[in-house]
């Protein structure tokens, strides 16, 4: 008798797009045993050898740590490998070693307790920030601790993988993913990571689809089950039904296609059929992306944000660091423009290094910082300027939110002049100083904001969250983050009308610049430029070569008179699909950025 085995339920799991594609395969399941750690009481004679089998361990890690940031840096680039540099820095820290030592002889503990105890407390302090930077960062910690406690332990981790799987985990370390990637991954999909995590991050630049943040994917999936990842729309089918593969598969030919065609575009200007010209440039955080930025057909960079930088570092870079960085994005996009925003600080970026902030959405945060500590914003504005000489570099300010913050930063701009001019260093001295327009207050003072600046550029997720006093980050309350809210579209006209009033010029670079579904609304109001994620550039360069100015003019006017959300939306949607029929307006098509 012939025994059919059952057809196996589908299964759809929904989590965060991390990394856009879609791939089709098996599922490995990586696990990692958190190893255990037992607490053994040592006699007077064991501690020496203990120590000596712990530091064996430590340089077993760093070993491995080492081989792994070689191979970052030649797939990701320095800036994002620095994460490993840091991990083997830790493991260096005559500090470190020395209390480890010193506890082993006085409380004569085995090894894996100490390092385990030890290590534990810096994981722990960076779990009690409210910042989900700060906790992506107590994984990276507690991963360092189970790689010495593997190795003390001499546990060997799996690193060659038959075939080419999707890897699914409960969650996936930068160091997993960077080994994993040396074998023909097809996708990853975890049930925890946020947009943050560097898991997240590399798969992006290795350009494997990822999906995280999937709640129990890791449960749900057994080894060598069949997959579809979609890291466009955030979704993982489990068993997919033959349907199911065939309409996946044709989403990923149509998506194939269609990015062959935006592809052909690089060379084109973005100039509406009407011939009205937009400034179309891109949102970068690293100097990395800058080679794909150029490849999209960029115009330049609208959004610099200089506080990437800072990752994975607990100290400042130099003003010659700085400089070196500026440097080569400046020349790289030469004869283009690059808008550097000085460092945006605080909120849900990177720690501050004040203790806790109950708001710190409304605190310590970006040009609040740098006015605060001019030491700091003086060496960054030096740097900047230094690196300004090819005349193709603009400055902008994060978080302003009154006047008197612009005449202060505008003084500081000054000051550094004056120091550069007198030990003869050359700089632009015409470099345009503009402000981010990010905050209801300075949304509303649009104008007196304008009349002292070269130009405005709007951050509308900051403006949105302020606006609507929604959370940009909360889960709980991602239903009220509405980016076409009436308010919003109000208080985007008044800012352009403010700008233009003034003769300055008004950019946006949050992410609703790089919506399809915005573009119509956002020249139609009269945005002069569009600073978008590099992966939907070419997109909006085909949405604003298909209209019409007047027709965008005319929808913007029509939509400015609706009382909904969802009323707007719509909309606009319909509008796109008639102007622009063969735009996949189902896929979720904003590159996650890193924030
Ligand atoms: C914004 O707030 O819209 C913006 C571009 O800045 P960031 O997302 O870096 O806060
Ligand atoms: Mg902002």
């Amino acid at each position: 008798m012939n025994s059919v085995s059952p057809v196996k339920k589908e299964i759809i799991l929904n989590g965060i797009p991390a990394s856009p594609g879609i791939a089709v395969g098996t599922a490995y399941l990586f696990t990692k045993e958190i190893p255990r750690v037992e607490e053994r009481e040592l006699d007077g004679e064991s501690c020496e050898p203990e120590i000596e089998r712990m530091k064996t361990a430590i340089q077993k890690s760093a070993k491995e740590l080492n081989k792994i940031l070689g191979f970052a840096r030649q797939k990701v680039g320095e800036a994002k490998a620095r994460i490993f540099e840091a991990q083997i820095m830790i493991l260096e820290d005559a500090v470190l070693l020395e209390s480890l030592t010193k506890r082993v002889r006085t409380e004569r503990k085995n090894a894996e307790y100490i390092v385990s105890t030890e290590i534990g407390k810096y994981a722990k302090l960076m779990l009690a920030a409210h910042d989900e930077y700060m906790h992506e960062r107590a994984h990276d910690i507690d991963d360092l601790r189970n790689r010495i406690i593997r190795n003390l332990q001499q546990e060997k981790l799996i690193s060659k993988l038959d075939g080419s799987p999707i890897i699914v985990a409960h969650s996936l370390t930068p160091a997993d993913t960077m080994i994993l990637s040396r074998n023909k991954v097809l996708g990853y999909a975890t049930d925890l990571g946020g947009i943050t995590s560097h898991a997240a991050l590399f798969s992006r630049s290795l350009k494997i689809p990822a999906v995280v943040g999937l709640g129990d994917v890791s449960r749900e999936v057994a080894a060598g089950d069949k997959l579809i990842i979609d890291g466009y729309g955030g979704t993982i089918v489990i068993h997919p039904s033959q349907e199911r593969l065939a309409e996946y598969e044709a989403k990923q030919q149509r998506f194939a296609r269609f990015e062959a065609d935006l592809s052909q575009l690089k060379e084109l200007p973005p100039v509406t059929t009407d011939g009205h010209t937009i400034e179309l440039s891109a949102n970068i955080e690293l100097a990395e992306e800058l080679e794909y930025v150029v490849l999209q057909g960029s115009q330049g960079v609208g959004l610099y944000r200089t506080e990437s930088l800072l990752m994975g570092r607990d100290d400042f870079p130099s003003e010659e660091e700085q400089y070196q960085e500026y440097k080569k994005v400046a020349d790289r996009l030469y004869p283009h423009r690059v808008i550097m925003r000085t460092f945006d600080i605080g909120g849900d970026k990177l720690a501050s290094e004040t203790a806790e902030e109950a708001n710190p959405f409304l605190g310590w945060r970006g040009i609040r910082i740098s006015l605060d500590r001019p030491d700091l914003f003086l060496q960054q504005l030096r740097a900047l300027l230094r690196a300004s000489t090819r005349k193709n570099m603009a400055i902008m300010f994060p978080m302003i939110s009154t006047i008197g913050e612009v005449h202060l930063a505008k003084q500081f701009v000054e000051q550094a002049k004056a120091e550069l001019r007198a030990k003869k260093i050359k700089f632009d001295a015409k470099l345009q100083v503009g402000v981010m327009i990010e905050v209801p207050s300075a949304a509303l003072n649009a104008g007196p904001i304008a009349s002292l600046v070269d130009f405005l550029s709007i951050g509308s997720n900051d403006l949105t969250q302020y606006l609507l006093a929604v959370d940009r980050g909360n889960s709980l309350v991602s239903n009220l983050y509405q980016a076409f809210d009436p308010a919003v579209l109000i208080t985007l006209k008044h800012v352009i009308n403010s700008g233009h009033k003034h003769g300055k010029w008004v950019g946006i670079c949050g992410e609703l610049a790089g919506n399809p579904v915005a573009t119509a609304l956002l020249i139609g109001l009269g945005m002069d430029e569009l600073s978008v994620v590099p992966g939907i550039l070419p997109e909006i360069k085909k949405i604003i070569r298909a209209m019409n100015y007047t027709d965008m003019q005319s929808v913007a006017r029509k939509v400015l008179g609706m009382s909904a959300s969802e009323e707007v939306e719509s909309h606009l949607r319909d509008f796109l699909k008639q102007q622009c029929p063969d735009i996949p307006l189902e896929h979720n098509s904003i590159p996650i950025t890193i924030h």
